[in-house]
């Protein structure tokens, strides 16, 4: 919303800086066989960053986190992240098998409560990655990251294995067949439904924001026109879903943000951003 635009948009063309140079680095890595060309921070916050989120630890409700394979905005008070960012391109796409470790993010400010893997034990809920594991197989170490608690909320097992899984395996597809994504997953609208003893909340949607660029593109926010394809989708975090189509839950961006506050897509020029987020997608 325009709330965060002012403040982001002081500085609308370092991520089009850094994400170039990790382009060509990455290229160049490639080239003499490291698998890990695109994992690097400043590569998965390209399109900006939602909800303002700092990494001052007295932001406690919407602390910036920055890893190789995706940032976050972390929620102390709900135990999971506002949400995700990652880019997902063909570099990401390896051999590396699921590593299943989940793990306590060491990363979270010290005396901070700590998400365990037995938090969710007999929860109800799934272990619901927001940065998929599959998407992230180009090293083990990647995959590992994917494991942290910290990129995990409670998730029903209708939605994160039916529409959810769907939708993640079709922002594959786009990426074999030739594009790069930059890709927002937020958990959104909170009540007051916790698990592991009131420690986690359980968001009540699950939305995404994805980009679709083709091939080639510079891997910046600039690359985005009033043509670029954006998929947003907004899907209820209940039972009885495994079998609808991750289509049917698309919205426009201007709705997730006026349903969350956010601004998505913010380092794109608000004059872009005006006509893509009243879209709704419909390939
Ligand atoms: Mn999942
Ligand atoms: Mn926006």
């Amino acid at each position: 919303m325009s709330l965060f635009r002012p403040f982001l948009s002081r500085r609308p063309f370092a991520g089009l800086v850094a994400s170039t140079a990790t382009f060509v680095f990455g290229f160049i890595a490639l080239s003499t066989g490291s698998a890990r060309a695109q994992s690097t921070p400043s590569l998965q916050l390209v399109m900006g960053n939602p909800s303002g989120a700092t990494t001052s630890v007295s932001n406690t409700n919407n602390y910036l986190m920055q890893k190789p394979q995706y940032s976050l905005a972390y929620n102390k008070s709900h135990a999971t992240p506002n949400w995700v960012s990652w880019h997902l391109g063909p570099q990401d796409l390896g051999s590396a098998p699921r590593n299943d470790a989940f793990h306590t993010d060491t990363d979270l400010p010290s005396g901070w409560y700590r998400v365990t893997n037995s938090d969710y034990t007999n929860s109800g809920y799934d272990r619901g990655h927001n940065c998929p594991s599959a998407d992230r197989t180009a090293t083990s170490a990647d995959n590992y990251a994917t494991f942290a608690m910290t990129n995990i909320v409670p998730q029903t097992a209708d939605n994160n294995q039916g529409p959810w899984a769907a939708l993640e395996d079709y922002c594959r597809t786009l990426v074999n067949s030739g594009n790069d994504l930059f890709i927002i997953s937020c958990p959104n609208h909170y009540g007051t439904t916790t698990i592991a003893a009131g420690k986690v909340y359980v968001p009540s949607y699950m939305s995404k924001v994805i980009v679709v660029l083709p091939a080639g593109s510079s891997l910046s926010a600039s690359a985005v026109t009033t043509s670029t394809r954006i998929i947003c989708v907004d899907m209820p975090n209940t039972a009885g879903i495994r079998a609808n189509s991750w289509k049917s839950y698309r919205i426009s961006v201007d709705q997730l943000e006026g349903y969350t506050g956010y601004d998505f897509l913010s380092n794109v020029s608000t004059s872009v951003q005006s006509v893509i987020e009243a879209r709704v997608d419909n390939l």
